[in-house]
């Protein structure tokens, strides 16, 4: 028999997998223990209990009473990791032993692993954990960037500065995998111009194993240079050949991880056309393993592939040039037997055409039989996009069907909240928060509840928006006085509106400022004021993306603006979920049709916010005409001078005519009681389809269980 495990072994093993952080009760018991260090490690489980040895814990836990509690999270999670009759082993079970492998280069788990950058990242990571609280046969592979994406720190002229913090792996929830002799494994990937050697770091998101790859290998071993040591460093850094060398690693490298281990994925699915080397290599190990001839095993590894699309911006597709391709895929081209234009012909639209470059997208598109993007208009526009590989069929018959994002509900529910639906939705809700019928009662909710929660949570997030402001102030040495103002910043009694994104410019963060002056009318109305709140990275390469936010963060300094309109600096998962749980209103003006899909606004109907978005992403689809707000009525201008102005013009409009009046509509006991119906219209009506249970379960349905070759179904599910 095992020895007792007494309770600091417990809250190790439960910090040693991410299922924790999606446990309100298992994250509550790490706050108690030290809520202080744990808001200054980042809500890191691992460095808090590194202070509290097993005495000192001991003693804390008798204090605060959490050993009932802690055993009770522990069984819960034994329970979780052990049980059967999921939704995967009843409707995915034959994929039992070779199981989806997901390829993605950034993955948003967690604030304290900092490996995402944006909307991609934390959509993978959504899609991992509703895998495995669907108990979908499914494994992952990523890259370890021990720098990570930057930290943003905005001084006081509102320039964008980014740093990098050194992650060390002891201090996050992942070890070394080792081959079954226990020597570490090694990865190699030959180029032209010499091994690349790297390492595997698993992660446990719940019941998904994470493979993440790592080029800082040991200096002192002789293997990697100093190049290929910091290949791994940071996401999105670098130039062209990182780019093309970190795909190397995450593709051909990805796979190879997954052999090693002794997996041998059914399907792949590639999250965005990063990781479309993985083709090469699945091709490579069947021309070897089953003696097929490239043309074989190029067919047999097209129907076991899918993949997901997500930008039309053309920048947002990865493109080299044949001499890099070369370079990096050379030896991999030598066995699968192509000629030079035969391999570069994988990447090009037309493969004649010889000067055209090598495009990560192409291949991905030419690597998978299932292809989709990731809202209804999205795939529209992908057709249209791609249509030039599919010369001779029309727009429509293109084969790139949609699968509409979603986000994973307990990352995102508020704990107040949730305590909410836990009173008035049916008993297990969360385990079928997919299911329309869930939501149906919501519309019963007594007013006053429901607008005391939100009341409560928007509390909540101004007081850590102040707190924000006063450490930013202190350290860009501002006056007492300002430093003073910060504590006195917004107003929960006034209407709150969030915007926080990337400041890539089709997000257009400053179109509610194109008319300043009655940006301010809204803003300093006596009556009805208006507030807001801005947060978002600029790339670092992006000197467009910085000077808008330069430009609003300057404007939130005016005196005329000052406690009214606010810039939070480093928008990371935590500030984001501070924001999409406190916010009244999201605001989401993109350039239509280039945001594919969107998923913060999504995050905030489940909080009780509304949206006011243009129709673009999911909410021309999601939007009913009662459940939030639209700006402008859907058409594209083909000047986009006049596409923006006219979206302005609209967006102020109905901010005046809409969504002011709607709020400052109070009845007798202060309520808005026409706002309160449009809350609980929009969680209703979009709760359970903008989730990423629902978003799993129709992969499985319409792409894994097909490309798996189990059952036959049309991948195109446009309604
Ligand atoms: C959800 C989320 C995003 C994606 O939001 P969009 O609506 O796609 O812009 C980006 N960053 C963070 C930190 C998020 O939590």
């Amino acid at each position: 028999m095992s020895p007792k495990k007494d309770i600091h072994d417990k809250l190790s093993e439960l910090a040693g997998n991410l299922w924790w952080s999606w446990q309100p009760d298992v994250t509550a018991i790490f706050r108690e223990i030290d809520p202080i260090r744990w808001s200054e490690l980042s809500h890191n489980p691992i460095l808090l209990l590194r202070e509290y040895p097993p005495e000192r814990l001991e003693e804390r836990a008798r204090e605060e009473m959490l050993h009932s509690r802690i055993n009770a999270a522990y069984r819960d999670w034994q329970d979780y990791m052990s049980s059967s009759n999921t939704w995967g082993d009843i409707h995915a079970g034959v994929l039992g032993f070779r199981p989806v492998a997901y390829f993605s280069a950034e993955f948003g788990l967690h604030e304290s692993f900092r490996i995402y950058s944006g909307g991609l990242g934390v959509l993978a990571g959504d899609h991992l954990k509703s895998a495995s609280d669907l108990g979908i046969p499914l494994v992952a592979v990523g890259l370890f960037y021990n720098e990570g994406y930057f930290k943003q720190v905005v001084k006081e002229d509102g320039w964008q500065s980014e740093e990098y913090i050194h992650a060390n792996p002891a201090d996050l929830p992942m070890n070394e995998v080792s081959n079954p002799d226990g020597s570490e494994l090694r990865i190699q990937l030959e180029t032209r111009t010499g091994v690349i050697h790297a390492k595997v770091w698993q992660m446990d998101v719940g019941r998904i194993p994470l493979y993440l790859l790592d080029t800082n290998i040991d200096e002192n071993i002789d293997e990697n240079n100093e190049e290929d040591r910091k290949l791994t460093s940071r996401l999105y850094g670098g130039d062209q050949r990182m780019r093309i060398r970190q795909e190397l690693l995450l593709g051909i490298g990805g796979v190879r991880a997954l052999n090693a281990v002794g997996i041998l994925p059914r399907v792949v699915h590639m999250n965005e056309g990063h990781s479309a080397f993985a083709g090469l290599e699945i091709i490579r190990s069947r021309m070897v393993n089953d003696g097929l001839s490239f043309h074989d095993a190029h067919r047999e590894t097209q129907a076991s592939g899918v993949f997901t699309t997500h930008t039309p911006v053309p920048a947002g597709h990865d493109r080299f040039d044949g001499e890099l391709v070369e370079e990096h895929l050379g030896p991999i081209r030598d066995s699968l037997g192509l000629e030079y234009n035969d391999l570069l012909a994988l990447g090009r639209v037309d493969p004649q055409n010889h000067s055209e470059s090598f495009c990560m997208t192409v291949l991905a598109f030419k690597t998978a039989r299932r292809a989709n993007g990731v809202s209804n208009l999205h795939g529209i526009v992908s057709r249209r996009m791609w249509q030039s590989l599919w010369p001779w069929r029309s727009e429509e018959e293109v084969p790139v069907g949609h699968i509409t994002n979603g986000v994973h509900v307990s990352t995102w529910l508020a704990q107040p909240m949730r305590v909410f639906y836990d009173r008035v939705l049916p008993e297990n809700w969360s385990r079928r928060s997919g299911d329309p019928i869930v939501f149906s009662k919501f519309d019963e909710v007594r007013p006053t509840e429901l607008w005391e929660t939100h009341q409560s949570l928007k509390s909540r997030l101004i007081l850590f928006a102040r707190h924000r402001l006063l450490v930013q102030a202190k350290r860009n040495g501002l006056s007492d006085e300002q430093i003073q103002a910060t504590q006195s910043t917004l107003d929960p009694q006034h209407l709150l509106i969030g915007f926080a994104r990337r400041f890539a410019p089709y997000k257009r963060a400053d179109l509610v400022l194109r008319d300043l002056e009655l940006f301010e009318q809204l803003v300093c109305d006596d009556d009805r004021p208006v507030q807001f709140i801005f947060a978002g990275k600029a790339h670092p390469a992006d000197e467009q993306g910085k000077q808008i936010m330069q430009r609003i963060f300057k404007m939130t300094q005016e005196s005329r603006f000052r406690g009214r309109v606010v810039f939070l600096e480093d928008y990371d998962m935590k500030l984001g979920r501070r924001l999409v749980q406190g916010v009244d209103v999201w605001l989401n003006n993109p350039r239509r049709p280039y945001e594919a899909s969107g998923t913060s606004g999504q995050k905030v109907v489940l909080n009780g916010g509304l949206n006011l978005s243009v129709l673009d992403g999911w909410w021309a689809e999601a939007y009913d005409g009662q459940n939030g707000f639209a700006i402008g009525d859907g058409q594209i201008h083909a000047n986009q001078e006049v596409q923006d102005q006219r979206d302005a013009d609209s967006l102020m409009e109905t901010l005046r005519k809409e969504v002011i009046p709607l709020y400052y509509t109070r009845n007798d006991d202060d309520l808005p009681l026409e706002w309160i119906n449009k809350m609980k219209r929009a969680v209703r009506t979009l709760g359970w389809r903008f989730n990423a249970d629902r978003m799993v379960m129709d992969y499985v349905k319409s792409a894994y269980l097909p490309a798996s070759g189990s059952e036959s179904c049309d991948m195109r599910i446009i309604p």
